[in-house]
């Protein structure tokens, strides 16, 4: 049975982050902290994302130009195709959803429950599901606006029609966005089989950089040292340092290509970084958790402190 949780936060703040430390992004949400309303069950811990998405209204010379600056038609979006698109983002967001959960460190006692008549020197202490509740609708005190751009096929004439057609950037989305990317790299062993353009970029929102900058890769940190030279435009694998191939994981193996921060769709433990960050941003103080990718349970008994 799914739990009822207390609708006010017992805790709340707004993360923001400039700087690329820990394989982060700069990166800005709210979140939240919520309590089940009875019984030992899990603690709630929200990452709140208001986007604002916009249509990208329909120019005089209807062409827009990707992050390649390749030009592209763009055709009026009508209120379905635009539904639709909501609709695709909204999904591919909810697939950060009942991935990570975070295993309490031993100071974290303020939730415990006491059980004095049958459990006299034992405390209950509730595990963490972590949730990723985006807004796509947001108008007010947004942490990001997104225009799209809803590309005219007809024009594609010849041209592969998928999430990598058009080369979007944060704030430039375009229709295709919403199809994952079959086989990004090509099919070759080890490649990852399909890529959900706009999940990868949430992952962005909510303060991920690419797997190799979060794994700390060799090659990745080869192209950063390259980029801090000046040099990463001389290799294509190095070119664009943390934006690079090189820090997607292109060649280094399906289990780091194949993540959500790579060009794959695989979601591992490494990408519950943003939960972590925003406990300790809740907590305003420095302790281990331990995110998990399976459920831990509601909790555990500890020795009473
Ligand atoms: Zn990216």
């Amino acid at each position: 049975m799914a739990t009822v949780y207390n609708p006010m936060p017992v805790a709340g703040a707004t993360f923001s982050s400039k700087t690329y430390t820990d394989g982060s992004v700069p990166a800005k949400f709210d979140t939240f902290l919520y309590q089940p309303l009875d019984g030992r069950d899990q603690l709630k811990l929200v990452i709140k994302l208001r986007i604002q998405m916009r249509p990208l209204p329909q120019r005089m010379i209807p062409l827009v130009l990707d992050s390649d600056d390749n030009p592209f038609f763009t055709t009026p979006w009508t209120d379905a195709t635009w539904r639709n698109f909501l609709h695709a983002v909204a999904g591919q967001a909810d697939m950060w959803n009942n991935k990570f959960w975070l295993v309490p460190p031993p100071t974290f006692s303020d939730f415990d429950l006491s059980f004095p008549d049958s459990f006299p020197n034992q405390a209950w202490r509730p595990n963490v599901r972590c949730v990723l509740d985006v807004d796509l609708t947001a108008t007010e005190d947004v942490h990001r606006t997104i225009d799209v751009a809803n590309l005219d096929l007809r024009f594609l004439v010849g041209q592969t029609q998928n999430a990598g057609t058009f080369r979007s950037h944060a704030m430039l989305y375009d229709s295709l966005d919403a199809v994952p990317w079959a086989f990004p790299l090509g099919t070759g062993p080890g490649q990852p089989a399909r890529h959900p353009v706009i999940a990868h970029e949430i992952g962005h929102a909510i303060g991920l950089g690419h797997i190799g900058t979060i794994l700390k890769t060799p090659l990745c940190q080869h192209a950063l040292n390259m980029e801090n030279l000046g040099w990463d435009s001389f290799d294509p694998n190095t070119a664009g340092g943390r934006n690079s191939f090189n820090c997607y994981g292109v060649g280094q193996g399906i289990a780091i290509v194949g993540n959500i921060m790579g060009a794959g769709d695989a979601f591992t433990v490494d990408n519950a970084r943003p939960w972590v960050w925003a406990m300790g941003y809740l907590r305003q103080r420095f302790e281990t958790w331990t995110p998990v990718t399976a459920d831990p349970g509601p909790g555990t008994w500890v020795k009473k402190s």
